[in-house]
C-alpha cells in the first residue's frame, strides 16, 4: 500500500490549494473528495485580496477565466443607512463573482498538475497509527499518510474530534435559491445587494451564469417556519427593498429553496501532532463577513506550511485565534449598528 507524505481530506478551495502547494514542494500528496462536481454552490464572492494571494502563489484565480466577473460594488441598507460604493474607487480593485464550480475545479486541476493524486470517495474514518494515519473511504480504499490536512468544510471530520470544543455564535441558517436566467439587458457584473431585516438579513446578486441568487440568513426557528411555508421566504424577499429594486425577483418565484448552515464557528485548536485543519474546517464565518473564501485561500496556503514542517502547529493555532478574535469583534460591531437602527 502506498504511504503518502500528506493526505488532504476534502478538495474545496482550501484542500485543493494545500494539495497543490505541497505537491509542488515535492511531497507525495493524495486528496480525497466524494463530490468534485457539485451543482449550485452559494459562496461565490471572492474578495480582491484573495485574488491577489492566489496570483502571488501562481494559483488559478478569477483572471484565469472569462467566466468570473468583477463586481461593480455593493448596495446595502444596514442599520437604517443606505450606501452604495463603486469598486472602481477601491485601491485593491474589485471583488469577483465566481463561477464557483469552475473556480473549485481549476484549483483541483492545479493540484493534479503539480503531481497530487486524486481519489473520488468519502472519508469514513481517520485513525492514528504509529507511523501516521489510516484513512478509510467508502470506495473501499484505505489510504496511509504521515500527515493529514482536514479540509472537509463545515463537516470538519477531523477537526471536530481533535480540535476541542467549537467556539460558536448564535445558530444561523441561510435559505437560498437560484432563479431562471435574466435577459441580456441586465448586466451580470451586477452589484452585491445587502438588506437587513427584523429577523435576518438578505443577500442578492446575479451570478456569472446570469441567474439571480437570493439568500436569507436567519435563526433556526424562522428557518423551520420557512421550511413549512416556503411562501414566507418569498413574502420576506418582496419586503427587502434593496433586492426588490435591483434584482429581478420574479425569476425566483418557482425556484427550490435550499437550507445551509451559516453559523460562525471555529475549533479551539486548528492543528496538532501530524494534523492541521484549514478553510471552514478550522474557522467558518457568518457569510455577512464575506471572508470564507479568503480564509480558505489563506489557511490552505498556511496548512501546506504546517504539513511541510515550515510552521509549527502552535504558531498556526495562535494565528487562527487572532483571526477569530478579530472576526468576533468586527461582527459584533456590525450587529450593534443594526440594533441601533
Ligand atoms: C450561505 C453562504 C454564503 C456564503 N457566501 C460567501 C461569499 O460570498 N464569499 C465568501 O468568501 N465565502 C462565502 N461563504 C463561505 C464559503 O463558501 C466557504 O468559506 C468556502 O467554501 C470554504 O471552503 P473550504 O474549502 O474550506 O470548504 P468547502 O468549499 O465546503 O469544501 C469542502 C470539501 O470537503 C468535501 N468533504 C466533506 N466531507 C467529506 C468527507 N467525509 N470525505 C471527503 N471529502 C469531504 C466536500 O465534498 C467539499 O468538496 C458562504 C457560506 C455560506 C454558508
Amino acid at each position: 500500500m502506498t504511504q503518502y507524505d500528506v493526505a488532504v481530506l476534502g478538495a474545496g478551495p482550501a484542500g485543493a490549494i494545500a494539495a497543490a502547494l505541497l505537491a509542488r514542494a515535492g511531497h507525495s500528496v493524495v486528496f480525497v473528495d466524494p463530490d468534485p462536481r457539485q451543482g449550485d454552490r452559494i459562496g461565490e464572492t471572492l474578495p480582491a485580496f484573495a485574488a491577489d494571494l492566489l496570483e502571488r502563489h501562481a494559483l488559478p484565480g478569477p483572471l484565469s477565466s472569462d467566466a468570473h466577473l468583477p463586481i461593480r460594488g455593493v448596495v446595502s441598507d444596514w442599520g437604517g443607512m443606505r450606501t452604495q460604493d463603486d469598486a472602481l474607487m477601491r485601491p485593491g480593485g474589485p471583488d469577483w463573482r465566481l463561477d464557483r464550480g469552475l473556480f473549485d475545479a481549476s484549483l483541483r486541476a492545479a493540484a493534479t498538475d503539480a503531481g497530487a493524486s486524486s481519489v473520488i470517495a468519502k472519508v469514513n474514518a481517520v485513525t492514528r497509527k504509529p507511523d501516521g494515519w489510516c484513512i478509510a473511504t467508502d470506495a473501499g480504499v484505505c489510504l496511509r499518510a504521515r500527515r493529514v490536512v482536514d479540509a472537509t468544510g463545515r463537516r470538519g471530520i477531523l477537526s471536530r474530534s481533535l480540535g476541542g470544543a467549537r467556539r460558536q455564535q448564535s445558530r444561523q441558517v441561510a435559505i437560498w435559491a437560484v432563479g431562471d436566467p435574466v435577459g441580456t439587458k441586465i448586466a451580470a457584473t451586477s452589484r452585491t445587494l445587502i438588506q437587513d431585516g427584523v429577523d435576518g438579513w438578505w443577500y442578492g446578486a446575479i451570478l456569472p451564469s446570469r441567474r439571480p441568487v437570493a439568500a436569507f440568513h436567519t435563526t433556526t426557528g424562522q428557518a423551520t417556519q420557512m421550511r413549512r411555508d416556503p411562501a414566507e421566504w418569498h413574502r420576506s424577499l418582496a419586503k427587502a427593498a434593496v433586492l426588490a429594486e435591483h434584482l429581478p425577483t420574479a425569476l425566483l418565484s418557482g425556484a427550490e429553496l435550499k437550507f445551509t448552515d451559516a453559523t460562525g464557528e471555529a475549533c479551539t485548536k486548528a492543528a496538532g501532532d501530524g494534523w492541521v485543519a484549514c478553510g471552514d474546517a478550522a474557522i467558518a464565518f457568518d457569510p455577512l463577513a464575506s471572508q470564507g473564501l479568503l480564509n480558505a485561500v489563506r489557511t490552505g496556503i498556511a496548512a501546506a506550511d504546517v504539513a511541510a514542517g515550515r510552521v509549527t502547529p502552535a504558531q498556526y493555532c495562535a494565528e487562527m485565534d487572532r483571526v477569530w478574535d478579530h472576526y468576533v469583534r468586527h461582527h459584533a460591531s456590525l450587529m450593534a449598528r443594526r440594533a441601533l437602527a
